[in-house]
């Protein structure tokens, strides 16, 4: 079977536009070149323990140090796991896949389980494909000048770049640009007016010293030689596993990379596929960039699914698995026992866990007002103090969206500024968790059971 491989779908692997829109402050992880956090840094406030820890992460996820490993990101809600992995997925760099879903994602009607975890362990596979391609006409050659018929001028190299039609050429360090659109073949003679730099393309045949000479003193000519523009181009490109996989799937074909609609993939193609990428990857033609698999709200999925991803660590090819959970000791879905975090325990046993922890009120004040910048909001002072109170008192979260609400209610009355009045009107509007446990209480009895 002939293996297609496609570069055709962008380097984003996936990664859920729902769980990046609250994290599009963050850019990375704030950290120094010697991997320690600065306070505030790429969007990143505190949390610098756990930062840290990410930072290694990094470094062994870039040295391909860990793949097959699982990491799990621990910690109360709002405390910044899902911005820890959003700053890691920044750092990696366009190469390295990180894939994010939320546990819960995996459960529907299209596919099974497994079959949707699959799908995401091998989005986060990348393969790095070298491929060795004829050189087209022009591309970015360097040339040196052919003493013969230059006619005595100045020695020098030439450089020929092009792109496209457009074509650039470089004198020695003088730009000459778009001068030509003609295309210079190996073996093609070119004439380059010193004073303009113009350049005239004189063919193959035009190679007698007489025929220089009538040019002028201010011409330079060049034999673009041969064989250098036959050089071949190196051209590296990375897919991810389960693009391979789509593209190959008879049944689906490669628009369902763009639709998403990939349905179940049979595992003859996967096989198929592994073997074709071990063998590339024996070659040298091709290699493995284990990424990240980010699975958010972990303890939503049940045994299977825990006993499938011990097993997929396992395997040949596979990511680094990053957890998150706000979860203590609780049931883990599907048995009747607890546990740490409501994973179990053989899966526990080989994470590493990172924890995160609840922020002081500095660090929600400044995760707020980098909010409410990265909103376009403005709030004036006091009202940032009120929503930093609010933000402490129940949750980062529910801080964080009273920015748009109350600048909706600002902009009602036609103010631009997000005032103190506008966050108390807000904040009555819309309940948070523990407000809006103490109503069920009391309205209990008119609802439905
Ligand atoms: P949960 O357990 O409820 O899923 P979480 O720990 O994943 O919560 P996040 O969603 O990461 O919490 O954080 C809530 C909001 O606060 C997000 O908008 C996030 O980007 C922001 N945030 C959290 N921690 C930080 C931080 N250290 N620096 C900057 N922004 C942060």
């Amino acid at each position: 079977m002939s293996i297609q491989t496609s570069d055709s779908s962008s380097n984003d692997y996936g990664k859920a536009l729902s769980l990046i829109a609250a994290h599009s402050h963050i850019s990375g992880l704030g950290l120094d070149e010697n991997l320690q956090p600065k306070a505030t840094s790429q969007g990143m406030v505190g949390q610098s323990q756990a930062r840290r820890a990410a930072g290694v992460i990094l470094k062994m996820v870039q040295n391909g140090a860990i793949a097959g490993r699982a990491v799990l990101i621990a910690g109360p809600p709002s405390t910044g796991k899902t911005a820890l992995a959003m700053g890691l997925s920044q750092s990696l760099g366009q190469d390295v896949p990180f894939t994010a879903i939320a546990g819960s994602e995996i459960f529907s009607l299209e596919l099974s389980k497994t079959e949707a975890l699959t799908q995401a362990f091998r989005k986060s596979i990348g393969v790095k494909i070298k491929e060795e391609t004829e050189m087209i006409e022009g591309e970015v050659v360097e040339i040196q000048i052919d003493k013969s018929i230059t006619g005595g001028h100045k020695q020098g190299k030439l450089t020929i770049k092009t792109t496209d039609m457009e074509t650039i050429y470089e004198l020695g360090s003088k730009m000459i640009e778009g001068l030509t659109k003609e295309k210079v073949l190996a073996g093609d003679v070119i004439s380059i007016d010193k004073a303009s730099g113009k350049i005239t393309k004189l063919g193959r045949s035009f190679a007698r010293s007489r025929d220089y000479d009538a040019m002028g003193a201010d011409t330079r000519f060049v034999q673009c030689p041969e064989g250098e523009l036959q050089k071949r181009k190196s051209v590296v490109h990375t897919v991810s596993l389960h693009e391979i996989d789509v593209i190959n799937s008879r049944t689906q074909g490669f628009l369902a990379l763009f639709t998403g609609d990939t349905g179940e993939i049979r595992s003859e193609v996967r096989d198929q596929i592994n073997t074709k990428v071990a063998e590339w990857k024996e070659e040298g033609k091709a290699d493995i960039v284990p990424g990240v698999l980010f699975i958010d709200e972990v303890h939503m999925l049940d045994i299977e699914c825990f006993s499938f991803i011990n097993r997929a660590l396992e395997d040949e090819f596979a990511p680094i698995v990053v957890m998150a959970t706000n979860r203590g000791i609780s049931r883990t879905r599907g048995t009747n026992y607890k546990s740490p975090h409501g994973l179990p325990l053989d899966l526990l046993d080989r994470s590493i866990i990172i924890t995160t922890h609840n922020y002081n009120e500095q660090e929600i004040k400044t995760i707020l007002s980098i909010r409410a910048q990265e909103e376009e909001v403005e709030v004036a002072p006091d009202a940032l103090d009120l929503m930093t109170k609010i933000g402490s008192e129940s949750s980062l979260r529910y801080a964080s969206n009273l920015i748009s609400v109350s600048q909706q209610i600002a902009l009602k009355r036609k103010s631009n500024t997000v005032e103190v009045a506008d966050i108390k009107r807000a904040y009555l509007l819309f309940l948070d968790s523990s407000r809006s446990v103490k109503f069920l209480q009391e309205y209990q009895p008119q609802y439905i059971d």
